[in-house]
């Protein structure tokens, strides 16, 4: 199956000059989402990962039945303020001003294998900031899985030594 057949590009989103790579036909079609999941599933697996982690939001989408799939728990890293319990913080830098992400200082043991998912790797700032999240936690991050990558923009060197499995290269 043609899974970039399922993402529609949308010049000038969310500013000008930006080209969006918009996940929602993807997200509309049961056989090609579920074709996705199985993917990233065959290439988890080999990682033996025990735990998922993902942000909010389009990467909760593919995390949640991921982890399911694998049969391991999932950890939500969401924006201040949205976790009830006590949390890690992590900040990062963005274009203009910056973003803070956070964890539950519960929601991983230090034995831990981590497999961060996202939608897209584009800079690498996000799974920059999960990679140091799960690290304040003690556990180790096993790989990452994406279903996109922008590869102009370089974001795979923030994972260093991090196995990075990705379905879709633009
Ligand atoms: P980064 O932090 O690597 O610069 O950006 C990745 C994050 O921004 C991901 O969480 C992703 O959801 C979002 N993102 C950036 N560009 C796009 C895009 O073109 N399409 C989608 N669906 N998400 C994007």
């Amino acid at each position: 199956m043609d899974i970039a057949a399922f993402i529609r590009h949308v010049p000038d989103y969310p500013k000008p000059g930006i080209l969006f790579y918009d996940i929602t036909p993807l997200l509309a079609s049961p056989e090609a989402f579920g074709e996705v999941i199985g993917r990233m599933a065959d290439a988890a697996r080999p990682l033996r990962p025990t735990r998922v982690v993902a942000a909010e939001a389009r990467g909760f989408l593919f995390a949640a039945p991921l982890a399911q799939r694998l049969g391991v728990g999932l950890a939500p890293v969401r924006k201040p303020g949205k976790l009830p319990c006590a949390a890690f913080e992590v900040s990062y830098d963005l274009e203009y001003g910056s973003n803070t992400l956070c964890l539950h200082k519960d929601a991983l043991a230090p034995a831990d294998r981590v497999l961060i998912v996202d939608d897209v790797l584009a800079t690498g700032g996000t799974v920059d900031a999960m990679i140091r999240l799960v690290g304040r936690s003690g556990a180790t991050v096993a790989g990452c899985c994406m279903l996109m990558e922008l590869d102009a923009l370089g974001g795979r060197t923030v994972l260093g030594d991090i196995p990075l499995s990705v379905l879709l290269h633009v």
